[in-house]
């Protein structure tokens, strides 16, 4: 009736509260509000005859019982439903969620990375990775290529809930990984693209995603390492 929130969401630590409460639209009690003896008994607790309010509502509609009759909490509750139903419709008309790119925000050329910690600052936060790899990785090649830039998606993924020490161990991980790389002739290349998101209940905002490449150092396409491209 008032359009007062009756469920208050639930918490990390507690679940859901509904705060509404139950009112019977016919009472089982005789002398109750709007009490029918030939109304069945079986049907007082069905959905039917119940309505979910605020406190002050549910008082009022049983105080005022001559006001809020049996037909007229029929028909509120049939309006609220009709409401809802139109409300629901209206969010399922959400325009799509689409990536935008723009071309001169588009990296021209990949800077060399040298550490974990420096790779993962610059990972936490994009939410696009685009990879690339040599096509000529033999088994073990590929396990240790593949590897890196999987654990590396996960930790740009998990960005911002990352605890300081696991930024820290994630880091090292990352550290290690870029060594071994080293130690194969593998050297690792970023840069971050800005691009704009579109659609879905919010406004429009930036998005970043990580280009990530993984190049043996004898790979001529290699020219300009170590250039800030971010
Ligand atoms: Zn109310």
């Amino acid at each position: 009736m008032c359009r007062h929130p009756l469920v208050v969401d639930s918490t990390s630590l507690d679940s859901e509260s509904v705060v509404g409460d139950e009112c019977h639209i016919i009472s089982n009690a005789k002398g109750g509000p709007r009490h029918d003896a030939r109304f069945p008994s079986f049907e007082i607790d069905e959905l039917s005859n119940l309505m979910l309010l605020c406190r002050v509502h549910h008082k009022l509609v049983d105080d005022q019982d001559e006001t809020y009759t049996v037909d007229l909490l029929r028909s509120i509750k049939e309006n609220h439903e009709k409401w809802v139903e139109n409300k629901l419709k209206e969010e399922t008309e959400i325009p799509a969620v689409k990536i935008i790119r723009m071309r001169s925000e588009m990296p021209t050329q990949l800077s060399v990375i040298q550490s974990g910690k420096e790779l993962l600052n610059l990972a936490i936060g994009c939410h696009g990775l685009y990879s690339d790899y040599c096509d000529d990785l033999d088994d073990e090649e590929t396990a240790l290529v593949g590897c890196f830039i999987q654990n590396l998606s996960d930790w740009a993924d998990l960005g911002d809930w990352l605890e300081p020490i696991e930024c820290i161990r994630a880091a090292k991980f990352l550290n290690d990984e870029i060594r071994r790389l080293k130690e194969r002739g593998f050297m690792v290349f970023v840069a971050k693209e800005k691009q704009r998101i579109v659609g879905g209940i919010s406004g429009p905002s930036t998005w970043w995603a990580l280009h990530l490449s993984v190049k043996r150092d004898s790979d001529t396409d290699i020219v300009s390492a170590g250039n800030e491209s971010c």
